[in-house]
């Protein structure tokens, strides 16, 4: 019966670490559902956060919430993402320390409106700067600009982030935010010109055609129909019922002018170039010459101004390698006029996040410290997995190399400080995967640029082919040759498939090759340098033509960035939050107990209890435990005045604690099993 149960049964354990049996997924998993059912979307493992998306609004998110949290410890309260973000704030103000906030998660698990909630927390507790009243403001205003140029539907969220991003806030010396700086990582190029069924281009598209008035479509020349915009129609999903595209247009333009924006026109033009990009046709000649059959779309462009069309028209359909001019093929004209689509839309992207930096910049004095936030694309497994999959889950090997760093350094740091024995912890030590991906000449990176530069007939089967030859016999690599059948899943010849930490990945090679190119030819590149609109002449500069030296490619810009990235966090004391889809349908109420367990093992809970419980489950302040369970020990209650390790000892000697379930540090208490501390809570509830 309902009533006859405790607490405990009810709503599950608040920290994991107090589970009986930590080693079993089964009871992790049995807790989660029970705390999910009850409303409580956040439970700890230690100081780590796991939260589950409720996929409905919850009441514990107002300003009288954010009050409670407040100067609280961890354990007294239950656990919230203010808690995680006071500490972090309390930690960095304290220790003088800088701090990070690392969230991960898979598409959907709320990993953005995570990191928007410790952004309101900080935006709405800190002091404020007199001389920066409103970058408060401007924080939280960055959001729906870059969420409108960087987010999509996709089939698994309406708005799910296609950037990985990560956002340093700098506060004074008073604790007020006083500037911030954004990273952002890969954004999915492709998604502008073509999207899955179901799915759709990045939102300012649809919110431009929605949103702006008429006169606003008529100097751009576009009408209100995203149908009639080919580059709008792949997935054909036009509109949707959970997002108003109109309204988030007046968002999106307000939150431009706060940030202080004032280029609108010029962004906007090239928003509409790109559809106009889009609609431009092409017909193939009897020579098998391709010309452009869309007069009207060159005119538009030209309209614009983005690019000086007549140019454009000619450049599109052909190719300049060495000198020789060579007129493009139908498909390679068509390829052409996406990479410039492409090119176009990804550089306006990074000079959007170069402009919303400057409006966040350090404006006066300089700042003392700084929280990082960091909201990446967690681990993916889709039906078919490409070059992107393989750059995010390569992330999220480097991300957990330094999550299982950090975590065993800062509790053998701990135990060191407290003058405990360090207890060595068994662990898998992924740096074998992220060698074989990134590790100098024989990593496949590195394999990858070889064979992009390669003269002669370079292909993506050539490609796998290098990887067997290198790699075969690598403990984590595996093709279709190599498995000689012993694999359990049946692999295609055009895959390799790698064990990751989390768990096996097969990868398509087909496009590889080209995506790590991600070349845009010469002549378009030209075309676009002297372009009339200024952002865009800032994106193509002309000593990137002239400049005979070949850019770093894709993932290896990708690594170098993710590299700098680790840099930057390790220099930071780190917290983290482990967000969870409870089901695919996007529904309130929903617990998916597959779905969940599969993410459980792909975000390593299991591993990161493990490591947290191998040596004591619990521990805790002198203080904060007498305060606690002094009521439970005439010694102590109702006050002890002499010292406190002395204090704790008289209770816990009181309660029974026999020798090998705790032990007494310098200023804490670390206790063995959960099941001392529970004998001991019920006792306070007798
Ligand atoms: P992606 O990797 O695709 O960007 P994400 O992890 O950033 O995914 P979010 O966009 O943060 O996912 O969340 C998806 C949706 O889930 C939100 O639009 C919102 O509807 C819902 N959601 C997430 N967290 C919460 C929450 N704490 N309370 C209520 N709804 C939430
Ligand atoms: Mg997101």
């Amino acid at each position: 019966m309902e009533s006859s149960l405790t607490a405990r049964d009810r709503v599950g354990v608040q920290d994991f670490v107090l589970l009986e049996n930590y080693n079993s997924e089964a009871a992790f998993i049995e807790n989660l559902r029970r705390r999910f059912g009850e409303n409580l979307i956040y439970t700890y493992i230690g100081s780590v956060l796991v939260s589950v998306n409720p996929y409905k609004e919850l009441e514990i998110y107002s300003k009288q919430q954010m009050e409670r949290y407040r100067g609280v410890s961890f354990y007294e309260i239950s656990p919230h993402i203010y808690a995680v973000s006071d500490n972090t704030y309390r930690a960095m103000r304290t220790e003088r320390k800088d701090q990070c906030i690392l969230i991960s998660g898979e598409s959907g698990a709320g990993k953005t409106e995570a990191s928007k909630k410790i952004l309101l927390y900080y935006a709405v507790t800190c002091p404020t700067n007199d001389h920066m009243a409103t970058l408060g403001d401007r924080l939280l205003q960055s959001n729906p600009v870059l969420e409108a140029f960087g987010n999509a539907k996709t089939l698994r969220n309406d708005n799910s982030s296609r950037f990985g991003k990560y956002m340093d806030v700098q506060f004074d010396f008073r604790g007020a935010p006083v500037g911030g700086h954004i990273l952002n990582y890969l954004l999915e190029k492709s998604r502008v010109v073509h999207q899955n069924h179901g799915e759709r281009n990045f939102h300012i598209f649809y919110q431009l055609l929605d949103g702006g008035d008429n006169d606003l479509l008529t100097t751009l020349d576009l009408e209100r129909k995203p149908q009639n915009y080919h580059y709008l129609v792949k997935g054909n999903c036009p509109r949707l019922s959970s997002v108003s595209d109109k309204n988030n247009w007046k968002v999106v333009m307000k939150a431009l002018s706060v940030i202080g924006f004032t280029e609108e026109e010029k962004l906007l033009n090239i928003i509409a170039s790109v559809l106009h990009l889009g609609n431009t046709q092409f017909g193939e000649g009897e020579e098998g010459e391709t010309y452009i059959t869309t007069e009207t779309q060159i005119t538009n462009l030209a309209k614009v101004r983005t690019v000086p069309l007549v140019l454009l028209g000619v450049q599109i359909c052909k190719n300049t390698c060495k000198k020789m001019i060579s007129p493009l093929d139908f498909e390679q004209a068509v390829s052409a006029r996406d990479a410039l689509a492409k090119a176009v839309y990804g550089r306006t992207f990074t000079w959007l996040v170069e402009k919303i930096n400057q409006s966040l910049a350090l404006k006066v004095g300089k700042g003392c410290s700084v929280i990082g936030l960091l909201d990446i694309y967690g681990f993916e497994v889709l039906q078919h997995n490409s070059f992107e999959q393989f750059c995010i889950n390569y992330c999220n090997e480097k991300l957990q190399q330094l999550f299982i760093e950090l975590t065993l350094r800062s509790e053998q740091e701990e135990y060191e400080t407290e003058g405990i024995a360090w207890e060595t912890v068994q662990y898998f030590d992924n740096k074998i995967i992220c060698d074989l991906i990134e590790e100098k000449h024989k990593g496949i990176i590195s394999i990858l640029d070889e064979e992009c530069l390669r003269p002669g007939e370079t292909c993506d089967v050539s490609f796998l082919e290098k990887l067997e030859d290198t790699l075969g016999g690598h403990p984590h690599f595996v093709t279709h040759k190599l498995a000689n059948g012993k694999t359990r899943r049946v692999m295609s010849r055009e895959e390799f498939r790698l064990l990751h930490y989390a768990g096996e990945v097969n990868y398509n090679i087909n496009g590889f090759l080209d995506k790590n190119n991600d070349l845009l030819n010469r002549n378009l590149k030209e075309v676009m340098c002297q372009s009339d609109n200024q952002i865009l002449s800032h994106c193509f500069r002309r000593e990137e033509v002239i400049d005979q030296k070949r850019p770093e490619m894709a993932a290896t810009q990708f690594k170098n960035s993710l590299t700098k990235l680790m840099e930057i966090l390790m220099s930071k004391e780190p917290s983290y939050v482990r967000c969870i889809k409870p089901n695919d349908a996007k529904q309130p109420g929903r617990f998916d107990e597959v779905l969940v367990r599969h993410q459980v093992k792909y975000l390593g809970l299991m591993e990161n209890l493990r490591v947290r419980r191998a040596g004591f489950a619990y521990r805790r302040r002198f203080e904060a435990f007498l305060q606690r369970y002094k009521p439970l020990c005439p010694e102590t209650w109702p006050n002890w005045h002499g010292r406190l390790a002395d204090g704790v000892s008289a209770l816990v000697n009181h309660l029974g604690y026999k020798a090998e379930e705790y032990k007494l540090g310098r200023s804490k208490i670390f206790i063995r099993f959960p099941k001392t501390l529970f004998t001991t809570e019920d006792a306070l509830e007798a």
